[in-house]
């Protein structure tokens, strides 16, 4: 069978062969999908994941590719890019597609005086990638996605299917859906009436907030995730002089960027590939970075940071394609 000719017979011209998926990632790092395909709407979608299946060739979902990390040799099967763009805002109920920008329905909320996703505004990305991640803002009141999801809706094992909040299970950089195979097609959201003027300044104040981040050059945002302090004694003996810890506790969390800074790592260079100077979790492309070089530098800070504190950082970027 020509799985090129089967693919394209069912998907059509917009059916890539070999695209650079470097071009698809906030990181411009990751080598070609042997096969590329936008999804427009949510039949689109399904259409494209059910192919691939029949013709048992492997899916990667992609959606804004702010959080991942692509191989060098790219993948050989399917990414089909999460593009469908539809969203409703019903008095508190807001519905959106996986394939909205987040910011861009930040932004619409906050527009019409709703409130809540304000910590919200500068996370990169998709509607559908923030649910999956449960992305959002640590230390903000009710800072996560997962707080204002009233449902998901999914496309798994050949049906659609809508997952109640409660069923989600969100947690911290977390969901249910980092271990099926769910792809997440939408999802409803309840917000608080709120006042249009005191949630712009709220939005301006989390822009500004993140001046300190490097914004400006390809990254895929935090690397790791932060640590839980499951005992703060331990945590105290380890950091006698830090002025900042009881901060961190109360918080129930060391940044892994406190963390890898006090390691000493920041600025470090491997080939094309820096810890930030600005912001020690994030690893920044300054030119011609290779997905070699960040697993390089990812098992060298882990290793620097266990050494050093006996602390194990776990990544929170997503390996496609290795
Ligand atoms: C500069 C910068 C700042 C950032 N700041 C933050 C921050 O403050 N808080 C935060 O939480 N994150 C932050 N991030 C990380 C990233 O923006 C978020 O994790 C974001 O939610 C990822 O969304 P995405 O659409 O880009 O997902 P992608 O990177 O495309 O995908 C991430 C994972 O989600 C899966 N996925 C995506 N869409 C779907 C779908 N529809 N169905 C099933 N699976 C899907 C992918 O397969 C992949 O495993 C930042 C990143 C950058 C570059």
């Amino acid at each position: 069978m020509d799985i090129s000719l089967e693919l394209r017979n069912n998907l059509g011209e917009k059916l890539l062969v070999n695209e650079p998926l470097k071009d698809h990632t906030n990181f411009k790092i990751g080598g070609p999908a042997k096969y590329f395909f936008t999804a427009a709407t949510a039949d689109e979608l399904v259409k494209a994941y059910q192919v691939a299946r029949e013709l048992k060739i492997p899916v990667i979902i992609l959606g804004g590719g702010t959080n991942v990390l692509v191989s060098d040799q790219g993948f050989a099967g399917l990414v089909i890019k999460v593009k469908n763009q539809d969203y409703k805002i019903d008095g508190l109920k807001v519905v959106s597609d996986a394939g909205v920008n987040l910011g861009f329905l930040v932004q619409k909320t906050v527009a019409v005086g709703l409130s809540g996703f304000e910590p919200l505004v500068g996370v990169p990305g998709s509607v559908g990638g923030a649910v999956y991640g449960n992305a959002g803002l640590p230390g903000a009141v009710q800072g996560f996605i997962g707080d204002w999801v009233k449902a998901v809706t999914v496309f798994r094992e050949n049906k659609v299917v809508r997952v109640p909040a409660a069923e989600c299970q969100f947690a911290y950089r977390d969901s249910l859906f980092k271990y099926n195979s769910d792809i997440i097609l939408s999802a409803e959201f309840e917000l608080m009436a709120g006042d249009k003027a005191a949630s712009q300044e709220l939005v301006k104040k989390y822009i500004s907030a993140r001046q300190n981040q490097p914004y400006h050059l390809p990254s895929s945002g935090c690397v790791f995730t932060n640590v839980p302090i499951v005992d703060a004694s331990e945590i105290k003996q380890k950091f006698p002089q830090e002025e900042k810890l009881e901060q961190f506790i109360a918080r129930g969390q060391l940044p892994a960027s406190w963390l890898i800074d006090q390691a000493g790592l920041k600025g470090k260079t491997m080939g094309g590939i820096q810890i930030s100077g600005q912001h020690a979790n994030y690893l920044v492309n300054v030119g011609g970075a290779r997905a070699e070089d960040v697993v390089m530098m990812i098992s060298y800070i882990k290793q620097q940071v266990r050494d050093k504190f006996g602390i194990q950082l776990q990544e929170e970027v997503r390996y496609l394609g290795f």
